[in-house]
């Protein structure tokens, strides 16, 4: 006797969409999955609805690449922040990290990921030229490179410090003490301000 046990088609169907996201394997999924359908009406209708206008309302940031409703994001956009200084990130989620630590108050640049000859991930791939492109006629004093201290992240870092040789201002990475191989997007925020507070 058979006695394997599935889901229902519809809903192993949304456990096969949850398992996609990042971290999540099958075991989270289908508990996810079956949150959900414990759930009201008013509830997933919601969530259904802000799923399917997020790609349409959220978009890049003309000049920072971080995420933004409509063409510039909130951090270019306000007239206080410090626009002497850029701080390179490889994602846009690791500007909501910087700043919840309220150390930093320059601006941002996102690069979308990461040098990785593992991924084919190429310098071309990111957003260098525009942030080459950015320093040279924003008037930047100050360029930290936040990217995480990962193997991937240093050898980023060392290729953007190669392509500004030519810079006179001030260049700095975070400091260690964060943990090898960690995320940025992990690092808890006691750490991050060290990190920001130690730069070299
Ligand atoms: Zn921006």
């Amino acid at each position: 006797m058979n006695r394997k046990i599935t889901p229902p088609a519809s809903v192993n169907e949304l456990i096969e969409d949850i398992r996609q996201f990042p971290g999540v394997g099958r075991k989270t999924a289908t508990r996810y999955a079956y949150w959900l359908i414990n759930q009201d009406q008013t509830y997933l209708t919601k969530l259904a609805t802000e799923i399917h206008k997020i790609k349409t309302l959220v978009r890049q940031c003309r000049i920072c690449y971080n995420t933004a409703e409509g063409e510039i994001c909130s951090i270019c956009n306000n007239e206080i922040r410090d626009t002497g200084s850029i701080c390179i990130v490889e994602y846009a989620e690791d500007i909501l990290q910087i700043e919840r630590t309220e150390v930093y108050n320059g601006r941002y640049h996102v690069l979308g990921g990461v040098i990785d000859p593992l991924k084919a991930s190429q310098p071309e791939d990111l957003h260098i030229t525009e942030l080459l492109h950015r320093i040279k006629t924003e008037h930047i004093q100050d360029i930290i490179i936040a990217t995480s201290p990962t193997a991937q992240g240093d050898r980023t870092a060392q290729y953007i410090r190669q392509q500004l040789k030519e810079f006179k201002g001030n260049i700095s990475s975070l400091g260690r003490g964060l943990a090898n191989g960690t995320l940025l997007e992990y690092v808890d925020q006691d750490t991050l301000i060290a990190a920001f507070k130690n730069r070299r």
